[in-house]
């Protein structure tokens, strides 16, 4: 049986997109609903490290006040790096505000948040194709429930899916600019357990890292609290696989402070690690967030990226549905917005991704080991760093042995810098976009022939 709904816009996924897009577009008085596979109960149940940058800013949609009970430890305020190959650890500091928070409590209290602003949320819901008209305009979805397949038409579809979204397979946008550059080796595989131990652990004011095996993935120990940690791992998959379970144990069991510890959960997912999309938008269709690459490619951190692209999107549609205009260029100011806050960054951090599946894991953490803290702090969270004469003297002796890797990284950072220029000058208009590529790719060539490393993209 198949039975049709009408709405303004249809949002698939109530994770961070989907709420703020949901409360963004509701406030503004359309009428809007949110399809989720999961249950009520499990809706706000997301794999993630909980780590949160840029902690303080949320968009005003769903403030951060409303999301205060979820936020368990707000005293980390830097990174601790373990390089075991180095038998060193880096303390770097982390510039704005950090916090580890409960993920699931802060899933549900967005999810409370939506509602309240007026979204109509429809669990148990798995979106399995979209629905385009002559043109190629996106007017809808098709969804499975417990009556069967349901058609949810609306003006606008916002996919805030998350990491490699059906949608985005189910649709056909050879006539739009959107993205179709994406391959799951752009991605990487995430698993998380919370670990509840007796003893308080001695870092509960900082983000530990560790190198996995290979270059490509990390470790991770976030404090939730003093006593419940956010213990995880991931690798581009690009690389050989991880057993991610099985290693993540393995390093579990060799910490002291782990011992007699319980699991509490377990939930593992893949994540882009790659630059935004070039373009996220097709006539009647946004996505936001993992479904578009929103992501900080060398942290994994996403929450904050997704909050705002959900907010764009949200405000792009509202603007669109009520100047009766949803083709592509009436929804291009979304690109814009993206790219001008947080999507230039990311693109210019996604060199050193580039960068680290193509460097020998022992000699980065050793130039990791030998670089001033301040300054990879820079560079992990700004896509750019500057040395000043003194700090250049202190680091070539401090460095010594990496010379030929520093001077790689400083031609890879003179073209990050490039790139982030080109990205700066993003088009204002769709047929402008291939132009504007052909010029981006030319610089992406030069960065791998500078690193040596296979093509991403
Ligand atoms: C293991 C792991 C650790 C991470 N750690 C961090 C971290 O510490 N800090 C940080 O900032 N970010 C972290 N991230 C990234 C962060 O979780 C994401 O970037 C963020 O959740 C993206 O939000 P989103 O709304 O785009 O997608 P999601 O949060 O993934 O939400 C997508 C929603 O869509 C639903 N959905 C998917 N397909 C369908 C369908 N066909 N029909 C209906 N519903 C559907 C899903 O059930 C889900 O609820 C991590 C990710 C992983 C996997």
């Amino acid at each position: 049986m198949s039975t049709s709904h009408e709405h303004d816009i249809v949002i698939v996924g109530a994770g961070t997109v989907g709420c703020y897009a949901a409360a963004t577009a509701a406030d503004a008085g359309l009428d809007v609903i949110i399809l989720e596979r999961k249950t009520a109960s499990e809706a706000g149940h997301i794999a993630c490290g909980d780590a949160l940058k840029g902690a303080n800013k949320f968009p005003e949609a769903i403030p951060k006040s409303q999301l205060d009970s979820a936020f368990t430890n707000t005293g980390v305020d830097h990174g601790r790096f373990e390089i075991p190959q180095e038998d060193t650890v880096v303390e770097i500091p982390v510039p704005g505000e950090l916090a580890v928070i409960d993920r699931l409590e802060y899933g549900d209290r967005l999810i409370e948040a939506a509602e309240t602003a007026g979204t109509t949320f429809q669990y148990d819901t798995v979106v399995q194709d979209v629905i385009q008209n002559d043109s190629g305009t996106v007017t809808g979805v098709k969804a499975t429930n417990g009556n069967g397949v349901t058609e949810y038409n609306a003006d606008i579809v916002i996919d805030g899916a998350g990491a490699l979204s059906i949608l985005q397979d189910k649709a056909d946008f050879s006539n739009a600019t959107f993205d179709t550059n994406v391959s799951y080796s752009q991605f990487s595989s995430a698993y998380r357990e919370i670990i509840e131990v007796d003893e308080p652990v001695e870092w509960d004011d900082a983000l530990v890292f560790k190198p996995t095996e290979r270059a490509a993935g990390y470790l991770w120990y976030f404090p939730r609290t003093k006593t419940t940690i956010n213990a995880g791992l991931g690798f581009q998959m690009s690389e050989e696989p991880m057993n991610l379970v099985d290693d993540l144990a393995r390093d579990l069991r060799q910490r002291s402070e782990f011992k007699n510890a319980t699991v509490k959960d377990k939930l593992g997912a893949s994540l882009p690690t790659r630059r935004p999309y070039d373009s996220a938008v097709a006539p009647g269709f946004l996505a936001a967030g993992d479904a578009a690459g929103h992501v900080n490619p060398t942290t994994g951190g996403g929450i904050a990226g997704a909050a705002f692209a959900g907010m764009y999107a949200g405000e792009q549609a509202v603007t669109a549905i009520s100047e009766g205009d949803v083709s592509e260029a009436s929804l291009w100011e979304y690109n814009e917005r993206v790219m001008g806050d947080f999507g230039t960054r990311f693109a210019g951090l996604d060199v050193y991704n580039v960068l680290s599946t193509a460097i020998d894991v022992d000699e980065l953490m050793g130039l990791i080991a030998s670089l001033p803290g301040e300054k990879l702090a820079e560079a992990l969270y700004s896509g750019t760093t500057s040395f000043s004469p003194l700090l250049i003297l202190k680091t070539i002796k401090n460095s010594y042995g990496h010379w030929r890797q520093i001077l790689n990284f400083y031609r890879t950072k003179n073209l990050a810098d490039d790139l982030m220029g080109q990205y700066e000058r993003y088009p204002n208009r769709p047929e402008a976009l291939d132009g504007w590529k052909s010029t981006r790719d030319e610089i992406m060539d030069q960065i791998y022939d500078v690193t040596g490393a296979e093509v991403k993209y």
